[in-house]
């Protein structure tokens, strides 16, 4: 059986990164919100549409833009063996509709991940951050550069810098953060769910990271730990 994953943390703090690794390693799909709301943005549907505003300043997307997309998403077949969710839930109604859906579904929560990181330096982080139109990946011009400049080592994309890294839109989004997102921890940690990650650490030393608090875990679905190259 595989797992339910949430990864929390503030934008910048890696949980992108993390949850690439970990669905790469676990076989599961990662599910960022982000990356389906710029890509119904970059399509010009009609939810991209009244989300963009939203995203270019800053803030949430509305509640019932957000949550059918993900319902939609959760209830494919290829999140029956486990999911890691990346940027949501965000406020507490999206927390709460998680939960109606999971429990309609008849599956529940195994863990919820949470990256800590001193704000400051994500202001940093995301003024460095290239992020793959194409495939989602992400990189740190400084800290994890691609191979090739501007181009994604995955799928041969050219890199882009995303409207809302700037650095005012970067101290607003730790303003809803701060505002809207981290209360709903207090949520998790009350059901006992929720497990720390340093999102200071260097690069490279990330899988060692998920190794150790995947640890119990990965050994209950079978699947190996984390060597390096992953
Ligand atoms: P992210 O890539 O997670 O930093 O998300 C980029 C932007 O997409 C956010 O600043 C929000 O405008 C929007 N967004 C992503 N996930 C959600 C969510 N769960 N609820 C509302 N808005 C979201």
């Amino acid at each position: 059986m595989g797992l339910r994953i949430i990864i929390f943390g503030p934008p910048g703090s890696g949980k992108g990164t993390r949850a690439r690794l970990i669905g790469r390693l676990l076989k599961i799909p990662v599910i960022t919100t982000g990356d389906m709301l710029r890509d119904e943005v970059s399509r010009g549907t009609e939810i991209g549409l009244k989300a963009k505003e939203y995203m270019d300043r800053g803030e949430l997307v509305p509640d019932e833009l957000v949550i059918g997309l993900v319902e939609e998403r959760l209830r494919r077949p290829d999140c029956s063996g486990g999911f890691i969710l990346d940027g949501f839930p965000r406020n507490l109604n999206q927390a709460e509709a998680l939960d109606r859906i999971l429990g309609e579904m008849g599956v529940k929560l195994d863990l919820v991940l949470n990256v800590v990181v001193d704000p400051e330096i994500v202001v940093e982080r995301l003024s460095l951050r290239r992020w793959c139109p194409k495939c989602g990946a992400i990189y740190n011009l400084k800290y994890d550069p691609p191979k090739v400049d501007e181009i994604c080592d995955e799928c041969g994309a050219r890199l882009i810098q995303r409207s809302d890294d700037r650095e005012e839109v970067v101290r607003r989004r730790l303003r809803v953060y701060e505002e809207q997102t981290r209360p709903i921890l207090q949520l998790y940690l009350e059901r006992g769910l929720v497990r720390e990650m340093r999102g200071d650490i260097p690069i490279e030393e990330i899988p060692r990271e998920v190794e150790e608090v995947l640890g119990p875990y990965l050994k209950e679905t079978g699947v190996k730990a984390p060597k390096s190259g992953i």
